[in-house]
């Protein structure tokens, strides 16, 4: 199956392109590229004698952005265990339905994905059920419970590209010392959930005037500082390839961009749309679609994710996508459970950075696919648009507005701080896995 993409304009880093293509599909992989440019003018479009081919699907994406699909390295997918959150089905439908092309999934399922079992389970999954790729992230320690570490050999050679713990920290500082180590041999990522627990107890929002206004517990910036202190020293202890999710805060940023002036190892790092989007304030009615882990924080943070993004410091944009039943959500807000559904609206949260002139339209592209590809190792296949690279294609148009409404995600989680915001740049095509997703 052939699938002709004609006249879109085509942004990808990772070559340097930003200007109208042609692109042509064969069989889930990237065949041929064509630039206007070369094309020359007044000749006749290279799609003329195509069209008349059946056996030939043509997108016309004229006027629209065409790039690679996006690779979401931080999503929960809940299944096996939590099918009532969500599904590999529905995750994926979610991500495909927010231009996210391959997603890695967490491993706090029931059971943890701590062994090969379950990794394999996860893959097959995906290959019957699943819209877009997933690469699995194994757990560090096994039950993710920060005693022992977990088969970190066999899940790698079974398929997880990265490991964490994630939700939960790993609290022993020589186990994330041999996690690290081994992250050294074999190229296999760690990402740290940074967040000191005994620090962070018991606390259900940011720590500060508003959390004593609101009567709520807080959890200080401190809490995730230094954990990502320690953990940069590991890193440079060991040479580990080091990765901090979701970061948070104004110190955090400072932390990593000192350390990354340092050159100490490998470290990158993300954030997700929502500390660069909202303030604690969205807490305010103790609204639990606002809770999430590591809180949302101030201004001045959220003004410094943002440098931290423009500057490099911050690698990639993530989702962190935890969907929750509507149930557990609409409770008391120190019982309800952390996370936002976050597939659908990342793009065009993470556009407002473009129209806020934070980056340019290929430095999104950047920080939200061809980072993470790299960042996990899978930059031969994924994040890139090249002959001989996977067809993970997003087409958008860039000026088409829509009002975010958790009633219509594609995610079982509903659970959305945005509701009622207008965005823009939802995907009009999403190509995965060699099919075609089209919306209106
Ligand atoms: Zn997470």
């Amino acid at each position: 199956m052939k699938i002709f993409i004609k006249n879109g304009h085509l942004i990808d880093p990772t070559r340097k392109i930003d200007e109208i293509c042609d692109i042509l599909i064969e069989d889930g992989k990237i065949k041929e590229l064509q630039r206007l440019k070369a094309r020359g003018k007044g000749q006749a479009n290279s799609s003329e004698p195509r069209t008349q081919n059946p056996e030939q699907e043509i997108i016309d994406a004229s006027g629209m952005i065409v790039m690679p699909g996006l690779v979401d390295m931080h999503v929960h997918l809940r299944e096996p265990g939590f099918e009532y959150k969500e599904t590999i089905k529905t995750g994926t439908e979610a991500a495909v339905r927010g231009g996210i092309t391959s997603v890695c999934c967490m491993p706090n399922t029931n059971p943890v994905n701590d062994n090969p079992g379950i990794t394999e389970f996860i893959l097959r999954k995906a290959i019957q059920e699943g819209s877009c790729t997933i690469f699995p992230i194994g757990a560090i320690t096994k039950g993710q419970k920060g005693e022992e570490l977990a088969e970190l050999g066999m899940m790698y050679d079974a398929g997880c590209v990265a490991f964490s713990d994630d939700g939960r920290p790993v609290m022993d500082s020589l186990l994330m010392r041999r996690a690290l180590e081994y992250s050294r041999i074999r190229k296999a990522l760690i990402i740290s959930h940074a967040e000191d627990m005994s620090l962070a107890a018991g606390g259900v929002m940011n720590e500060g005037l508003l959390s004593i206004t609101l009567g709520l517990k807080g959890i200080p910036a401190q809490a995730e500082e230094v954990m990502i202190s320690r953990d940069i020293a590991l890193a440079e202890l060991t040479g580990g390839r080091l990765h901090i999710a979701h970061v948070s805060t104004a110190g955090s940023v400072e932390l990593l961009r000192t350390a990354k002036k340092r050159g100490v190892a490998e470290i990158t790092a993300e954030t997700c749309p929502h500390y660069f989007s909202i303030t604690e304030e969205a807490v305010v009615g103790y609204n639990g679609n606002a809770k999430v882990n590591p809180p949302l924080r101030r201004k001045k943070d959220v003004d410094a994710i943002r440098d931290g993004l423009q500057d490099g410091t911050i690698d990639a944009i993530a989702t962190d996508h935890a969907p929750h039943h509507k149930d557990e959500k609409s409770g008391e807000f120190d019982n309800a459970p952390s996370g936002i559904s976050g597939l659908e609206t990342s793009l065009g949260l993470s556009m407002r950075l473009v129209d806020d002139r934070i980056l340019t339209l290929s430095q999104l592209v950047e920080k939200m696919s061809a980072a993470p590809a790299r960042i996990l190792g899978i930059a031969d296949k994924k994040g890139a648009i090249r002959a001989g690279a996977d067809a993970d294609i997003v087409i958008i148009d860039t000026n088409k507005e829509y009002t975010v409404s958790g009633a219509d995600f594609r995610s079982k989680g509903r659970n959305t701080p945005f509701e009622g915001w207008t965005l823009k740049a939802q995907p009009a095509v999403t190509i995965a896995k060699g099919r075609i997703y089209r919306w209106e």
